[in-house]
């Protein structure tokens, strides 16, 4: 089999018990799967939630906590004990992990997403396998990613990974929801996942971890745009995670080949970047952009909002709403002024060369 980048997802039911301890049969089954992985040559990235499950009952509570401190405490005191265990059992592989913990400021940052970037490349470079979760304890609301799944969608387009598996305690997506209908249908293969089928999932997860199908139909749904194929399911013992490489898992294989992987900082523009002002342009400079894959030029645009700066990223708007977002090369004042020398071009017939305002590179469809 060739090398393959694949990032494995682990939710805190898969780690934990209900009395919130590291559940160690259940750790150990997941490592032995990830080292036979990495044994196969394949670089191997794991998002493992659990910290929460795996920190209250030490932190002193008898249930999940409910409060924001409660469960950001309970989080410090579970990531290391977590991170020890998957210390100590991939020690028994010779396999050395490393703790990676982002929050989604650290995504919305340009340059540390770059860091990021080059971080993950020399860990992967060096044979390390990398452990994600969102830093947990320092997070606030604005800046989460929402839940694991959604993490290590955003990671896998991040670090083109070849593969997303999302290991859960259902095997996988079905037809209706399988706790309600005893004639609920297993899905093996999925091309695209759709608005109708996300509503009808549930999203109440497990006692002890967040989610449920619809966190992970959305994830992967994210992770598809990325170019990411996506695998959702269950699965025991060393060879689980070869299986489901080979197409012998049980659960949903989600694989869309005609997407196309997007680089990263145009993943950053469409999914990471803050807006800082907003583009509205008229029909010819809309079919440019979405149908001839051309750059934005000034004699398409309408109306200029916001204060941006060279190198900021703007929303474009066509005559019939939100079209997606793009880079500028040019601060809001100099795109006003280009827009007027073109229409003075027009009147006057004096040739102005054109400027991209947007250029193609640096431009992202959200449909
Ligand atoms: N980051 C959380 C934890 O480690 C889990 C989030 C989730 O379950 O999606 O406890």
């Amino acid at each position: 089999m060739t090398r393959k980048r694949i990032v494995v997802k682990i939710g805190s039911s898969s780690l934990t018990n209900e009395q919130g301890q590291i559940d160690e049969e259940k750790l150990t089954d997941h490592v032995r799967a990830l080292a036979a992985l990495k044994k196969a040559n394949h670089e191997v990235i794991l998002v493992s939630s659990g910290a929460v499950a795996s920190g209250f009952a030490r932190l002193g509570y008898a249930s999940r906590p409910e409060t924001l401190k409660g469960k950001q405490a309970a989080a410090a005191v579970g990531q290391s004990l977590l991170i020890q265990s998957y210390i100590d059992k991939f020690n028994e592989f010779d396999i050395m992990p490393a703790q990676i913990l982002l929050t989604r400021g650290d995504f919305a940052d340009r340059e540390r997403y770059r860091n990021a970037f080059a971080t993950f490349s020399e860990l992967l470079d060096r044979g390390i396998l990398p452990i994600i979760n969102e830093n947990d304890t320092v997070v606030i609301d604005e800046l989460t990613f929402g839940d694991n799944d959604m993490l290590s969608a955003l990671v896998s387009g991040f670090i083109h990974a070849d593969q997303l598996i999302i290991l859960t305690d259902v095997n996988g997506f079905y037809d209706k929801n399988p706790k309600l209908h005893a004639d609920a249908k297993k899905i093996d293969y999925l091309e695209t996942i759709t608005k109708e089928m996300i509503l009808s999932t549930e999203s109440s997860g497990s006692s002890v971890g967040t989610g449920g199908m619809k966190s992970k139909l959305v994830a992967a749904k994210r992770a598809l745009s990325l170019g990411v194929p996506v695998f959702i399911g269950v699965g025991t013992g060393d060879d689980k995670l070869l299986n489901i490489l080979k197409g012998k898992g049980d659960g949903t294989y989600i694989a869309d080949y005609s997407i196309q992987a997007i680089n990263t900082s145009r993943q950053w523009i469409a999914l990471h970047s803050e807006s800082a002002g907003e583009l509205h342009i008229d029909e010819g400079a809309e079919r440019a952009i979405l149908k001839s894959g051309r750059s934005l030029l000034p004699a398409g645009i309408i109306k200029v909002e916001g204060e941006f700066k060279q190198g900021d990223v703007v929303d474009v708007y066509g005559t019939n709403g939100h079209l997606g977002k793009g880079e500028v090369s040019y601060s809001a004042k100099e795109v006003k002024n280009e827009i007027i020398r073109h229409k003075k071009e027009s009147t006057t017939d004096q040739y102005v060369p054109a400027v991209e305002v947007i250029h193609r590179n640096r431009w992202i469809e959200l449909s």
